[in-house]
């Protein structure tokens, strides 16, 4: 092929064709704040969460200003503290399993399936019995929706029902996906999101928000979100945080949330067409048939994962590896113990997988160009 000479320069994602797109609703949605002035819990901010409910079919949305505090409020409301257990994947973002450190409780890590790369049920079942053992008290899992995709929450339910823990759903990557025709962020008894403007449902800054059916834990993560707030501010019923979501991130939201729906539809097609191109040389993702996946990441495995990477590289594609580590193997993580050796599915997948540029506004053009790249990086 001689078209090596033009050499293109593919974003890995592409924020900015968003923008353009809507601009002007973002425009006009910021200038109303900076009109009214409200900066900290502004109107917007309970515009957001209403509508956000009804994306997700539950009972109670409380923003919070990242996904990591919205995966730590929920610990908080359920007490959680040093000799809890609390389960979940090392395959994942660090946020996950350090929530669970801060409050000085202990995650227990489970290894994933080696299809889904979500937290294989089975052997979950089979580190709660062994936790039960020793000293630490099994108190909840977190199933986390890896590259947007939920994790199996009817099998996880069951489990949790046995054993009398709680299911804190991840879905900082799975925002807009459907598990059984039930929106990601209604799939546990509490849920997390995040806004990162990376993820596919992104503020331009830092934020998140957790979803609940429970009135009481919500309660409870309104009071967490403002210093563990009573009747006002200078009441103090528990230990809280400033854990708010801004005004001008909401107002950003509101005009994301316009085209939304569309977005899901146009990232779904990319990756239904990259799957469909895309030959031996990787393994495509999977997606079970009873959910759907928003795409947070199109992550594909190989065996000559660094060469793929390089040669892609050089034909201005970028690639991004989503993890390359464990979480049970990184340094912060020393004092648990952990081995080489003990989740080898993770640890697999982590040597094998990298993920290619994924968002709405990718062309067909730009995508056979990826695809073939990609397809020809074994045979030169
Ligand atoms: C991004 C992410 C988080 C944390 O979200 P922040 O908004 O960056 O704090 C938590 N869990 C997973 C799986 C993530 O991908």
């Amino acid at each position: 092929m001689e078209q090596t000479t033009k050499q293109k320069s593919i974003p890995f994602i592409d924020l900015r064709a968003q923008q353009d797109r809507i601009r002007q609703a973002i425009e006009e949605r910021i200038n109303r704040v900076l009109d009214h002035g409200k900066y900290i819990m502004g109107p917007e901010v309970k515009e957001l969460e209403e509508r956000l409910t009804e994306f997700v079919g539950v009972n109670h949305c409380v923003t919070c200003a990242s996904g990591t505090d919205a995966l730590l409020m929920p610990l908080m409301a359920y007490e959680i503290g040093p000799g809890d257990a609390v389960f979940t994947a090392p395959f994942t973002f660090i946020s996950t399993a350090e929530v669970i450190s801060l409050l000085g409780a202990t995650p227990v890590f489970v290894d994933i399936d080696p299809q889904t790369y979500n937290i294989d049920p089975g052997k979950l079942n089979n580190a709660i019995q062994e936790v039960k053992k020793g000293r630490l008290q099994p108190k909840g899992i977190i199933p986390v929706d890896l590259f947007g995709q939920p994790a199996d929450y009817d099998e996880i339910e069951q489990i949790a029902k046995e054993f009398g823990l709680f299911v804190l759903e991840d879905a900082a990557q799975s925002f807009g996906a459907e598990y059984k025709g039930k929106r990601a962020g209604s799939l546990g008894d509490v849920a997390a999101t995040s806004f990162f403007p990376a993820k596919p449902f992104g503020c331009y800054g830092d934020g998140g928000a957790i979803f609940c059916d429970d009135a009481e834990m919500a309660q409870r993560l309104r009071s967490i979100r403002v210093h563990g707030q009573g009747t006002n501010k200078y009441d103090n019923v528990r230990i809280g945080l400033n854990g708010r979501f801004d005004t001008i991130q909401a107002a950003v939201l509101l005009a994301k949330l316009e085209i939304f729906e569309e977005e899901i539809q146009l990232r779904d097609k990319v990756a239904g067409r990259y799957s469909e191109k895309l030959g031996e040389v990787v393994v495509a993702p999977f997606v079970k048939p009873d959910r759907t996946s928003v795409w947070a990441q199109y992550s594909v495995l190989a065996r000559n994962r660094d060469e793929i990477i390089q040669s892609l590289k050089a034909k201005g594609i970028p690639t991004a590896i989503y993890y390359p580590k464990p979480l049970h193997l990184q340094p912060a993580y020393k004092s648990l113990g952990y081995q080489n050796g003990d989740f080898p599915v993770s640890e697999e997948i982590a040597n094998r997988i990298f993920s290619i540029p994924m968002h709405p506004y990718l062309n067909e053009e730009d995508q056979d160009y990826i695809v073939d790249a990609i397809n020809s990086a074994l045979v030169s």
